[in-house]
């Protein structure tokens, strides 16, 4: 599944390839993609069919073209969901799903395998789609405020991983990218937010910018090919991971061999040492509902 850095990569590919030329023919060669667009795929191509690219901007792992009509092009890529800028004419991809032309002689195509991901149009979205306007802005966002998340972290009574996975609080920081945040930060994802120190906070919140970044720069290769490609493998996962997926192997940092745990039907992957489990957990656990951690 596409993270907020390769999304972050497509973004800034689309900025390079895509703005500033005009869309001409639209084609919605599956119905699941434009789903989202309620009023239909006929209504979709007229909303996007001859309208200027003015931007490319991206809230989360929603990204969003503004265009000159006022409206705004929506886009997630969801589980497999792929944004190609191809010349015109070369051979279709095995499960392209929309197809734009664009003025410069090139394509932009929407490929997707399981059509979790899709397009829409957002009417007089262009500023900020109403539909996403709930979502809060991810640490790499240049608007991001860094107060107003310390003090909101302060304010819950959850875990710090859940907290983080909470698109509401900070946007983008997936199950993988949290868990390698936390093990930089030397911290257990089940501290509790109204326990930490706002410095403890802004410890979290630079590991995750550091992780982040780091996996922008590996991910980063395709910026200059004129290809628009985002697969979910960016290679950050193979080369950087420090905790996820590491069970039974020994902490990069102490030695200690990696823990992996359930958390909200998943996993969580901790060293034991660098990230003690918080001492007064059980007795806050036995007030809370809902899935937590399972006993290690
Ligand atoms: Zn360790």
């Amino acid at each position: 599944m596409p993270e907020l850095p390769e999304v972050e990569v497509v973004r800034r590919g689309l900025e390079t390839h895509v703005v500033g030329r005009r869309i001409g023919r639209v084609e919605v060669l599956h119905p699941r993609p434009v789903r989202r667009h309620l009023a239909g795929a006929e209504d979709f191509i007229a909303l996007a069919g001859g309208r200027l690219v003015l931007g490319a901007n991206r809230r989360g792992k929603y990204l969003w073209l503004p265009l000159d009509s006022g409206d705004a092009m929506l886009a997630h890529l969801g589980m497999s969901g792929q944004l190609l800028v191809q010349p015109a004419g070369s051979p279709d991809e095995r499960h392209l799903r929309v197809r734009f032309a664009l003025s410069d002689d090139t394509e932009l195509r929407f490929v997707d395998q399981r059509m979790f991901g899709g397009v829409s149009l957002s009417p007089e979205g262009a500023d900020l789609p109403p539909e996403i306007a709930h979502i809060a802005r991810d640490p790499l966002d240049p608007m991001f405020d860094e107060d107003a998340f310390v003090a909101r972290v302060r304010r819950r009574h959850s875990g710090i991983k859940r907290i983080l996975l909470d698109q509401t609080v900070v946007s983008g920081v997936g199950n993988i990218y949290a868990d390698e945040a936390l093990w930089r930060a030397r911290m257990h994802g089940d501290r509790l937010g109204t326990r930490l120190r706002p410095a403890d906070v802004r410890r979290v919140l630079e590991a995750v910018r550091q992780v982040l970044a780091e996996a922008l720069l590996e991910g980063g290769t395709s910026f200059d090919a004129l290809y628009v490609d985002v697969n979910g493998q960016s290679g950050y996962f193979d080369r950087s991971l420090h905790a996820y997926g590491q069970e039974g192997r020994p902490c990069d940092r102490c030695g200690t061999a990696i823990r992996r745990v359930t958390f909200m039907n998943r996993s969580s992957f901790f060293c034991p040492r660098c990230q003690p489990r918080p001492r007064v957990l059980r007795a806050d656990r036995a007030s809370e509902t809902g899935a937590g951690t399972s006993p290690v």
